[in-house]
């Protein structure tokens, strides 16, 4: 089950949180994974620890804002490879601290659509001319619960429902094509990652809020009881990137212990 055995993977933001999780498992499954990440020492970490367990593992400097990034990755995976078979088009900014919808600056905005939208279209692109090539492949890009219902700063809302619709076109774009590429999001809850965690540094002074705090307010959010961890998202990729969901393409799924549901 969820096996993807000689299939070769990039996975983005792969330092930390879920890419980490995502990367890690995806190597535990068989795939040879390209590690990318803009803080090249963590893509390193990763690309180790998947290395210490057997796996085969490539870690790269990629800043997935710059599209000449994104060409060198996909070079050295074709390089050291020969195909590419899944991307994971992960990595992304909250926006957090950046203002409210009347105070947030137009420069601040771009800078959370570059890393959450732009970059995802660059991905998605990219890998279509790499996957046609190899006769198709599986592109999941991790939206989220903010993809779906506002309650996020307008960027993040805003970024994230671009991805949502971004998939679909992408998948009907290959459909319509022939080229056997299926296009995934999924959608998080909120997820207990050094991104979550971090919120608690922008928050007003005058709250007060503590890392403990803040975790309890979010859990309040999810009727499941508890947040999510890294591996319930990862274990999601996984089943996309898989043969198991070859009748999946332009769909999203929703991984939020039921926080849309509410
Ligand atoms: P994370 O722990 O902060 O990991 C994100 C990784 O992406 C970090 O290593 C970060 O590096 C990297 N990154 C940031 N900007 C980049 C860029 N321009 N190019 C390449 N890498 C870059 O966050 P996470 O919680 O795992 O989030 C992963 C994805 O899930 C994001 O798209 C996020 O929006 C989405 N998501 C998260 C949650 C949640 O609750 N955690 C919920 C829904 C969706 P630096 O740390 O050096 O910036």
């Amino acid at each position: 089950m969820n096996s993807v055995e000689g299939k070769v993977a990039i996975v983005t933001g792969a330092g930390s949180g879920i890419g980490e999780a995502t990367a890690k498992l995806l190597a535990r499954a068989g795939a040879a994974v390209v590690v990318t990440d803009v803080d090249k020492p963590k893509a390193d970490d990763v690309a180790r620890a998947i290395e210490a367990e057997g796996g085969e593992s490539l870690a790269i400097h990629h800043d997935v804002t710059r599209e000449d990034h994104w060409d060198e990755v996909i070079y050295h995976t074709q390089a050291d490879f020969d195909r590419l078979d899944i991307l994971v088009n992960n990595a992304g900014v909250s926006g957090a601290g950046m203002g409210t919808l009347e105070d947030q600056t137009l420069e601040t905005w771009h800078a959370v659509m570059r890393v959450n939208l732009d970059a995802v279209f660059l991905g998605c692109q990219k890998a279509v001319i790499a996957m046609k090539e190899a006769g198709g492949g599986s592109i999941i890009n991790i939206s989220s619960v903010m993809g779906i219902v506002g309650g996020a700063g307008a960027a993040y809302n805003a970024s994230k429902g671009g991805v949502r619709l971004l998939t679909k076109s992408v998948a009907v774009y290959c459909g319509n094509n022939g080229y056997n590429i299926r296009v995934n999001s999924i959608h998080p809850g909120y997820i207990w990652t050094p991104m979550v965690r971090s919120i608690v540094n922008v928050m007003p002074a005058e709250e007060n809020m503590t890392e403990d705090g803040l975790r309890a307010m979010l859990t309040e959010r999810h009727p499941i009881g508890r947040l999510g961890e890294a591996i319930d998202i990862a274990r999601g990729v996984l089943f996309l990137a898989s043969d198991d969901s070859s009748f999946m393409t332009g769909s999203e799924l929703v991984i939020d212990g039921g926080y849309t549901a509410v």
